[in-house]
C-alpha cells in the first residue's frame, strides 16, 4: 500500500468505496488522514466502517474544514450531471481529486525521479500498459502496474528511486488528476466512446490530452484527427513529442511498415522490431500498442535488446485476442472481451481463415458493420439470444449454424478446422455481444471457451 502522507493531519471527504474507494480511503487512514467516507450504497458503507474507515453521510457534515473532496472515478463529475457530492463540494470551494491524483502527489513528495509511464487512450490502454509493465519486468526492474486496469494504484508499494510504475488511467480518473505528470505519458487513439459521460468529443479528447500535456516526454499515436491535433499542441507548448503511427511512415518517431515497426529519427528510419512471428501481437491495432511501448520504453531508458525481448516474450491479455491452445494450424482465440461489433473487428481483421465463434447479448447495430470481414469467415457458429438476428445479417454471405451453445461451437467449429486442408486457420470467440444471457460476465464466458477447448483431444494448451 502507498500511504497518503500528502494530508497527514488534515481532513478529507470521500465518496465511493467500491473497490478502489475503500483502498484510497485506507491508504489516506494509512498516513494518516481524518477520513470521512461515504457510498449511495449502503452494502459499501457497511464494509467500509467494518474495515475502520470512519463513515458518515456527506449531506450532514461540515464541508468548510475539509482539505479535499476524494471522488471515485465511477462517480459522475460532470455527465451526465454531476453527483450531489460533488455539487455539495463545489459550493465549499473543495477541491476534488481521485486516487491517481493522490498518487502523484505522493511520488513527487517522495521519489520525484522514479518513472512512472501513464498510459490512456480509447482502445488498447490494457494491452499496452500490461505490455510494457512485462518490458520493464523481464529487464529486471522493479515494476509496479496499476491503475484502470484494475489494481489500484494505491495498493502499489509506495514511490522509490529505481521504481518504475506502469498506470492505466481512464478519462475519469485524468478528469480527477489535475498535477498528473508522468515522465512518459501515452495517448494512443481518440474515437468516440463513454460520451454519456462526457459529454461532446471535444470534451473527452480535452481530458485525454492533459495526460500527455503534464507528461516529460509525450507518446502520442497521430493515426487519427483528434490525437494528431493534441500531439501538434503539446510540442507547440515545449513537450518532448514522440509521434507513433500504425498508418503512415514518420520523420521522426516509431511507424509500422506491414509487421516491422520503423524508429525513424529526422527522416530516417530503420526497423527496430518485426512483431510477424509474435501471436500475442497481432494485427495493426497491436502495431499501435506496441509502438506505444516501445515509445514510452526508450523513453525512461530501456535498451532497444530489452525492449525486443520484452516484445517478443509478451504472454498477451486474457480474453483479449489470446491465443490459447494450438492443433496443428489450428490456433484457438480467446477474444471474450469484444463485447460489441467495433471490439471483434481487430480480431477478425487479425486472421484470414476464421471459425468464428459468436452471440450472447446482442448489442445495437448488431454485426453489420463487420461485413467487411465476412469473406475470412470460413464458418459462424451461432449462441445466445443474438444467434437469430446474426444468422439474418450473415444470410448468403457466410456459411453459419446456430450452435446455441459454446460448448457446442467450440466441438463443432474444432472439427471444422480439423478438416481443413488450406493452411492455417483459427478457431475464434470474438462474440460481439455481452455476456450476461448465459454467462456472468465476458471473464466467465472467456474462462467457459478455454475450459471447452482444453477437453478437445489433440490440442496443446498455451497458458
Ligand atoms: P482498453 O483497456 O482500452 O479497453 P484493451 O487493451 O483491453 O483496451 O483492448 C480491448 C479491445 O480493444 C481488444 O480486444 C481489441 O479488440 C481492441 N484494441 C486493442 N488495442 C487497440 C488499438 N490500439 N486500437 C483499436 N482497438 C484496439
Amino acid at each position: 500500500m502507498i500511504p497518503v502522507t500528502t494530508f497527514k493531519g488534515k481532513k478529507v471527504g470521500l465518496f465511493g468505496l467500491g473497490g478502489s474507494g475503500l483502498a484510497t480511503a485506507q491508504a489516506l487512514v494509512a498516513g494518516g488522514a481524518n477520513v470521512t467516507a461515504w457510498d449511495d450504497n449502503p452494502d459499501s458503507v457497511a464494509k467500509a466502517t467494518a474495515a475502520g474507515i470512519a463513515t458518515a453521510d456527506l449531506h450532514h457534515v461540515d464541508w468548510g474544514g475539509f482539505a479535499a473532496f476524494v471522488l471515485s472515478p465511477g462517480v459522475p463529475l460532470t455527465h451526465p450531471k454531476p453527483h450531489w457530492s460533488v455539487d455539495l463540494a463545489r459550493q465549499a470551494s473543495v477541491e476534488i481529486i481521485g486516487d491517481v491524483e493522490l498518487f502523484v502527489r505522493e511520488r513527487r513528495a517522495h521519489a520525484p525521479d522514479c518513472p512512472f509511464i501513464a498510459i490512456t487512450g480509447t482502445n488498447g490502454k490494457s494491452t499496452t500498459t500490461a505490455l510494457i509493465a512485462h518490458i520493464l519486468k523481464t529487464s529486471g526492474r522493479d515494476t509496479q502496474l496499476g491503475g484502470n486496469i484494475g489494481t489500484a494504484v494505491l495498493t502499489l508499494d509506495p514511490p522509490k528511486a529505481d521504481r518504475f510504475y506502469v498506470v492505466e488511467c481512464s478519462s475519469y480518473q485524468i478528469d480527477l488528476a489535475p498535477t498528473l505528470d508522468p515522465t512518459a505519458g501515452i495517448l494512443l487513439n481518440l474515437t468516440p466512446d463513454h460520451l454519456d459521460r462526457h459529454g461532446t468529443m471535444q470534451h473527452y479528447a480535452d481530458i485525454k490530452e492533459r495526460l500527455v500535456a503534464g507528461s516529460r516526454t509525450a507518446v502520442v499515436g497521430v493515426d487519427d484527427s483528434y490525437s494528431s491535433l493534441i500531439a501538434d499542441r503539446v510540442e507547440r507548448a515545449g513537450t518532448k513529442v514522440v509521434r507513433i503511427s500504425r498508418r503512415q511512415p514518420l520523420a521522426d518517431g516509431i511507424y509500422a511498415e506491414g509487421s516491422v515497426l520503423m524508429r525513424a529519427k529526422g527522416g530516417t528510419s530503420s526497423p527496430f522490431a518485426d512483431l510477424a512471428d509474435i501471436q500475442t501481437l497481432r494485427g495493426g491495432h497491436n502495431a499501435q500498442n506496441a509502438a506505444a511501448a516501445i515509445a514510452a520504453c526508450l523513453a525512461v531508458g530501456v535498451s532497444e535488446k530489452d525492449i525486443v525481448n520484452g516484445l517478443r516474450t509478451f504472454p498477451g491479455l486474457k480474453h483479449r485476442m489470446q491465443p490459447v491452445a494450438r492443433q496443428g494450424e489450428i490456433v484457438f482465440v480467446n477474444d471474450s472481451k469484444a463485447t460489441n461489433a467495433d471490439a471483434a473487428a481487430p480480431a477478425l481483421s487479425s486472421y484470414d481463415r476464421i471459425y468464428w465463434i459468436a452471440g450472447g447479448l446482442p448489442k445495437e447495430g448488431g454485426i453489420t458493420s463487420l461485413t467487411p470481414f465476412f469473406p475470412k469467415i470460413v464458418k459462424a457458429y451461432l449462441i445466445g439470444e443474438a444467434a437469430p438476428a446474426f444468422a439474418a445479417t450473415l444470410g448468403e454471405a457466410v456459411p453459419y449454424e446456430i450452435s446455441g451453445t459454446l460448448e457446442k461451437a467450440v466441438a463443432h467449429a474444432a472439427a471444422d478446422a480439423a478438416r481443413d486442408m488450406e493452411g492455417p486457420a483459427a478457431v475464434m470467440l470474438s462474440p460481439a455481444c455481452a455476456s450476461f444471457d448465459q454467462y456472468k460476465n465476458f471473464e466467465v464466458r472467456g474462462d467457459a471457451f478455454v475450459g471447452h477447448v482444453a477437453t478437445l483431444e489433440g490440442v496443446t494448451m498455451l497458458i
